[in-house]
């Protein structure tokens, strides 16, 4: 077992090598493209394709991470911080994509200067992974933040009232790659991000403890997750050549930018599309759609008033099937199993081209 996790660590870390500069020579071009394309359609792909390759390059980053920290070779730098203040603004971040999916969003950070020293690129990925999940998992009610400090610890706590996680599958959570099934804003998913968390506040010398009960266990029938990550206040517990003593530099942020971005597709998802825009939707001919891709209309078997349901629960993927087909038939979009069996009741589509793992149905 031991060599068989070794060599998944080495593979990971070569394939991870591998990916990513290719990533970088897509993503540079892709924001200088950017930074001309004007308003429009062309430009809303560009934006689309961007969106991807950082949701890969992250997925690819936290790869690396992982196997690294699993094989100790990732390493802190820990800075002196002000942890309520340094959390608040990253939570902050989250505001716009949490209150557009209608939950409540409190965050209480003690904010006196107290004695706790992190690594502030890893911290933010702590913080943006959980408050992440909470929303992803919690379709309605509240997502709270909170850090506070007790005599040796300083605690961040990130609770919701979410689907929660059943008791079977408590022990197992922050295990490489293991994910539960359960009711989300998005199927997508790999399981590595609490995996990373977990690693991290290792690396901090701390503990993470998750709370969480799932409806059908509880007596009163709630559910929700609590995630209470503890770091030892002071630098005892520090390698002593890890401590960097120069002034906290501004947080870059740009890995928590990506994850809002990724949680805004998820709400933007919940609002838009579905059975009242559907039948009338903007089927508009499209330039940079299918007859540019060489597709000819005339060896399509669709005629203008045909039906064509698309089946799928990313954003993108809909929108990028909806420039194909949007140039020669009707388009309805539903995103997962359940809302297009819902829409087939009401009327039947021509033809259903879906996904096959998707939320609520599969
Ligand atoms: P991912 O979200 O990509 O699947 P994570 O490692 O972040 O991966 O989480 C692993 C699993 O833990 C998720 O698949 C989900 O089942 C569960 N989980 C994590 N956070 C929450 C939460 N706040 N509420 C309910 N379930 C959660």
């Amino acid at each position: 077992m031991a060599a068989l996790d070794r060599a998944k660590s080495l593979l990971f870390s070569n394939v991870s090598h591998e990916l990513r500069t290719p990533l970088t020579l897509l993503a540079g071009p892709l924001d200088d493209l950017l930074a001309e394309a004007p308003e429009g359609q062309k430009r809303e792909m560009l934006v689309m394709a961007r969106r991807n390759v950082r949701r890969l390059t992250r997925l690819v980053s936290t790869l690396m991470d992982v196997s690294r920290l699993e094989a100790g070779r990732l390493k802190g730098s820990f800075r002196l911080v002000n942890l309520g203040a340094v959390t608040r603004d990253l939570a902050a971040l989250f505001r716009g994509a949490i209150e557009k999916a209608k939950l409540n969003f409190t965050v209480e950070c003690d904010q006196q200067n107290k004695d706790v020293y992190v690594d502030p690129d890893h911290w933010e990925k702590i913080v943006f992974n959980l408050v992440g999940n909470a929303l992803k998992y919690t379709m309605r009610g509240f997502v709270k933040v909170r850090v506070t400090y007790s005599k040796t610890e300083a605690i961040l706590t990130v609770s919701d009232s979410g689907v929660g996680i059943p008791n079977s599958d408590i022990g197992l959570i922050g295990e490489r790659f293991h994910r539960v099934q359960s009711v989300s804003r998005s199927y997508e998913g790999t399981g590595i991000g609490l995996a990373l968390v977990k690693e991290l506040v290792k690396l901090h010398g701390g503990t993470l403890e998750i709370d969480s009960h799932v409806a059908e266990e509880s007596a009163d029938g709630s559910h929700g997750s609590t995630f209470r990550v503890a770091l030892p206040l002071g630098s005892d517990h520090l390698p002593i050549d890890a401590i960097d003593h120069a002034a906290a530099q501004a947080m870059q942020n740009t890995y928590g930018k990506g994850i809002v971005d990724e949680a805004m597709q998820w709400t933007r998802d919940r609002e838009g599309s579905s059975a009242d825009e559907s039948l009338s939707s903007d089927s508009t001919p499209d330039s940079s759609g299918a007859s540019s891709r060489g597709l000819d209309p005339t060896t399509l078997y669709f005629k203008k008033e045909d039906v064509i349901m698309l089946v799928d629960d990313s954003f993108d993927t809909r929108r990028y099937m909806r420039s194909i087909f949007a140039p020669f038939c009707k388009l309805v979009e539903a995103r997962d199993g359940k809302e297009a069996l819902d829409m087939c009741e009401v009327s039947m589509p021509d033809l259903i081209i879906s996904d096959v793992m998707m939320p609520k149905v599969s």
